[in-house]
């Protein structure tokens, strides 16, 4: 073996294998079911949460993955006997206000929420195999879980002062649906990263705070724009249309799951979808068949006809790894 950087590229290209072995297979897709929650499911949980928890006290917290507590001062313990105040989002992170402390949770690819109007009070298993990974017990009996079904394992949990002592709210750029958030802004988003793919673009957490696989699927189908157009590329009125786009996609499907419990969030988000998710299917506008193509670690899929020019995009990790 030769030195650490050679063994750090040899670590890599398994692991670029083994991904292909499972796209071959059928799997990445059953990884990447759409179902992540973006930004219109975490702006609808805590919607819901805000409704349920507003005014009830944290009687107590059970920690049965310590992987996902991201930090510990203050201790998790430091919530009991606090009034929660109130819930907000940012970007796909949710923050729950305990009397100043703040409970952020990102629930990443398989990460989700589970309310219970009765939460049971036998103590979870510490490092048990369940996907319970987090239990917040309030003074009414109520509470929620936080669960991860993935074998990733990237929910996160943080209980900080402020929000802006976790990390990746820091990194996040402009949120989509704020009032401020003008086209102007959005231009100068787009000169700005000139090179960049548009669905990487949209992806970018530090660029537009929000949006992830899937939402940026379905925005550059109703903008009718190419996933690997660049940034730069687009003349004023393409920008103004995928500006358009992305506002009204996330407002619709903000207002869709405005008012819905937990628990029917996924299946809504689904039935919402008009290309992602949905390969093989009729385009919803022009009945072509919607095509799939791999993109950095999952896949996108697209209407040729709306968005190519009718030209199938090349698979170019595929295509990149077969020379
Ligand atoms: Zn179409």
């Amino acid at each position: 073996m030769g030195s650490s950087a050679e063994a750090g590229r040899v670590c890599s290209a398994v692991w670029v294998n083994l991904e292909l072995r499972e796209f071959h297979r059928g799997r990445l897709e059953k990884v990447d079911t759409g179902l992540m929650p973006e930004l219109p499911e975490v702006e609808a949980l805590a919607l819901f949460l805000r409704q349920k928890l507003v005014g009830r006290v944290v009687a107590r917290v059970d920690v049965s993955s310590i992987s996902v507590l991201k930090t510990y001062d203050p201790p998790v313990t430091s919530l009991c006997g606090l009034q929660i105040s109130d819930v907000a989002r940012h970007g796909k992170f949710l923050d729950i206000d305990v009397d100043g402390l703040h409970l952020i949770t990102h629930l990443a690819r398989a990460g989700w929420l589970r309310w219970r109007e009765s939460q049971p009070t036998t103590l979870l298993k510490p490092g048990g195999k369940g996907p319970i990974s987090f239990r917040v017990h309030l003074d009414d009996g109520s509470g929620f879980d936080l669960t991860e079904a993935g074998t990733q394992k990237k929910l996160s949990v943080y209980v900080v002062r402020d929000p802006h002592d976790v990390p990746g709210i820091v990194r996040l750029g402009p949120d989509p649906l704020s009032p401020s958030f003008d086209v102007g802004q959005f231009r100068s988003i787009l000169t700005d990263h000139g090179r960049t793919q548009l669905k990487g673009l949209l992806r970018d957490q530090s660029v537009i705070a929000g949006v992830g696989n899937a939402y940026s699927d379905e925005i550059l189908h109703v903008a009718k724009l190419s996933p690997f157009k660049t940034a730069g590329s687009l003349d004023e009125a393409a920008s103004q249309s995928l500006y358009d786009a992305m506002r009204q996609t996330l407002q619709n499907a903000v207002e869709r799951s405005a008012g819905l419990p937990a628990s029917e969030l996924k299946d809504d988000k689904r039935a919402g979808m008009r290309v992602h998710g949905r390969k093989g299917q009729p385009c919803p506008e022009c009945g072509d068949t919607v095509q799939e193509v791999s993109f950095a670690d999952s896949a996108l899929q697209y209407c040729p006809t709306c968005q190519t020019g009718g030209k199938p995009l090349a698979d170019r990790r595929m295509s990149r790894l077969l020379k």
